[in-house]
């Protein structure tokens, strides 16, 4: 029969499977067990509101058998099974293979590190076979289908016999090398100590053949004339995992180790998590949690596909895979588990969303992701920032969204670059610093990290000695105008025109320069009426001779942001500029100085003085041309 061939990527990640010098290949068994489990899981919970499929809770159960003359482990379940179409589809691709990345064509198994990139699941039974046999019936369906492969060169799928639903993974163990004894996959007590070690805590009983052996008397007697006894072995089914879902456990026995290494396999992440949050409430609503905050987003977190939730039980009976309403949309990143005995099995999905019990619960996980964020904030400011880093971007999409609603929640656990060092900083630990003297919280806006700490505007409130906080993400100003402000003090862009830092006397001091060149500036707005609203003297200059600014609620980099929308949206939504100009540099002098004897020259000034002030601001010139024979013919 004709070999149906893997997918490509498929292929080669079985090939680095297969030549695997991967020493943690034990772990197959933990894979394969888990898809036993979660095909149980499937079931079971259709057994809640189907009686047709006729199995109790406490009928499902995974076996493992080992026959040592065959060298092979069948791992059988009676879960959802699969389809002769759910074979191919699941069994002839890798999973997640969105979160797979090979680097380079040229990759090696001895370069990657599989288990390190990504949860390996079924293909990991290569590690330690040399052919694998699926034989399963799914639920619902007449016939039965054989899915087998020796690996790289295909698989067959073939009609096959079997009665009950339900899947058996039948692993045929290599043969043992001199360097490799994959023999001691076939002895009970390693397999028993496998599934102790990584598959105890599953939900549904592990089941295997225990040899016992009893030392029963005999009729013949020794010279001391006792009963001489002789060894009867008996085998017997035994359960060898706790079932005790992790998140029952006490502390003690549910260790942060232990926590993190479900939390990888369960929600397949490589990474340790940054935090783990254990919550165990007694009252009028009891439930256990057991949450984690991922390190990194996954490769799907700002897509659709991603879906956010946290998965619910009734002492430890899944009722749902994904429950959204137990947390908010701001923190769509925590995973985990949530047990309570109080909420009944077959609540459907629409009673759920008004269920009290689960209001109750969502509104104290809230507080609890929360108070871990701070606490992290301060205890562990280098994890924060890997939290940061990866979820910075929905914590910032939380305070905008929903009206604002969440942002008393989210503020706390701002960060941002500053001038104050390398680091990134809270608002709080900003106020912390900042003198009597200084009104506000001040911020430059631009796409880079580079352009923001040089805009010219800077310079006066570095000058004051105040601390400068860098917006860099195209989203936090409108996380600062939806905060407005923090611990009452206003936050307010460098560009955005009074900066509340001249003393009286400086005021009326420009004041009267403004008075003394009131001709030039009206002929200057006159001049640069197409690019911007107003032209102002400032204060807020020291080395710089110009700068962009603007008035109004839309800012540059508001600006800048829409107009890199799809649609026109960039054409209606454009700041109100205003051009400053620094009245005691050399160019403001030579400008007067123009104006006073040719109006044409002075004009050509101001068009290269305008255009200077919008690249500062990182915006674009419209005419580059025009800018540079300008700037020619002054020279
Ligand atoms: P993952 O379990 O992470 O999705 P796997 O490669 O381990 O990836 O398995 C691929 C898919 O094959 C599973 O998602 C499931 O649909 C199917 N599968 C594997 N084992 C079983 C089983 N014992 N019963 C039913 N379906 C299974």
């Amino acid at each position: 029969m004709a070999k149906k061939q893997f997918k490509a990527e498929s292929k080669r990640l079985l090939d680095l499977m297969i030549n695997s010098i991967y020493t943690h290949r034990e772990i197959f068994l933990r894979e394969i067990i888990s898809n036993a489990s979660d095909a149980i899981d499937k079931l079971s919970y259709l057994a809640l509101t189907d009686d047709k499929v006729g199995l109790n809770r406490e009928d499902f159960r995974i076996r493992v058998s080992l026959d040592k003359d065959a060298r092979t482990i069948t791992v059988s379940d009676n879960g959802i099974g699969m389809t002769k179409e759910e074979m191919e589809e699941n069994l002839g691709v890798i999973a997640h293979s969105g979160s797979f990345k090979f680097k380079s064509e040229h990759e090696t198994p001895e370069d990657v590190d599989i288990i390190g990139q990504f949860g390996v699941g079924f293909y990991s039974a290569f590690m330690v076979s040399d052919k694998v046999t699926v034989i399963s019936k799914a639920y619902g369906a007449e016939q039965a289908y054989m899915w087998e492969s020796t690996g790289a060169d295909g698989y067959t799928v073939t009609e096959c016999q079997k009665d009950t639903v339900g899947t058996d993974i039948i692993m045929h163990i290599k043969p043992d090398t001199q360097e490799e004894h994959y023999g001691e996959f076939l002895e009970t007590w390693r397999i028993r100590e496998l599934i102790k070690k990584y598959s105890d805590y599953v939900r549904f009983p592990i089941r295997m053949d225990i040899e016992h052996t009893e030392y029963v008397e005999t009729e013949e007697t020794d010279e001391n004339g006792n009963k001489k006894t002789e060894p009867v072995t008996h085998v017997q089914e035994e359960t060898v995992n706790s079932m005790v879902p992790i998140w029952q456990r006490s502390k003690a026995d549910a260790t942060d180790e232990k926590c993190v290494a479900f939390y990888k396999e369960r929600f397949h992440d490589t990474q340790d998590p940054v935090a783990v949050i254990r919550v165990n409430a007694e009252g009028l609503t009891s439930y256990r949690a057991l949450l984690f905050i991922p390190s990194k987003a996954p490769y799907d977190f700002y897509s659709r596909d991603y879906k956010p939730g946290l998965a619910l039980y009734s002492s430890g009976v899944m009722i749902m895979e994904n429950c959204a309403d137990l947390l908010p949309e701001c923190f769509r990143f925590v995973r985990g588990v949530v047990d309570s005995p109080d909420l009944s099995l077959n609540i459907s999905r629409e009673i759920l969303q008004h269920d009290r019990q689960l209001k109750v619960i969502a509104g104290n996980l809230e507080n609890k992701v929360k108070a871990e964020l701070l606490r992290l904030m301060t205890a562990d400011p280098e994890k924060y920032d890997t939290f940061w880093a990866a979820f910075g971007r929905q914590i910032k999409y939380g305070i905008v969204g929903e009206y604002g609603m969440k942002k008393e929640l989210l503020k706390d656990l701002l960060k941002f670059p500053s001038s104050n060092s390398d680091k990134l900083t809270s608002l709080k630990d900003y106020v912390g610093r900042m003198p009597e003297s200084q009104k506000y919280i001040y911020y430059a806006a631009a796409d880079s990290l580079h352009t923001a700490a040089g805009l010219p505007q800077n310079e006066q409130v570095r000058a004051k000695g105040y601390e400068l906080l860098y917006f860099v993400e195209d989203i936090d100003e409108f996380v600062a105008q939806m905060l407005f402000s923090y611990e009452e003090k206003e936050i307010r862009s460098v560009s955005a025109g009074d900066l509340g830092l001249e003393t009286e006397e400086e005021r009326r001091e420009q004041e009267e320069t403004a008075g003394r060149s009131q001709e030039l500036l009206a002929f200057l707005k006159e001049t640069l009426k197409d690019d911007v609203t107003d032209v102002k003297l400032s204060n807020a200059l020291v080395s710089s001779a110009v700068c962009l600014s603007y008035e109004g609620e839309i800012s540059l980099e508001m600006e800048r942001y829409f107009r890199q929308m799809p649609g026109d949206a960039g054409e209606k939504i454009k700041a109100r500029h205003v051009l400053e100009l620094n009245p005691s540099h050399q160019v403001f002098a030579a400008l007067t100085a123009a104006f006073g004897q040719d109006k044409d020259r002075a004009a050509k000034i101001a068009r290269v003085l305008c255009d200077q002030a919008k690249l500062l601001a990182g915006l674009p010139v419209d005419d580059l041309a025009a800018y540079s024979e300008a700037v020619c013919t002054l020279i």
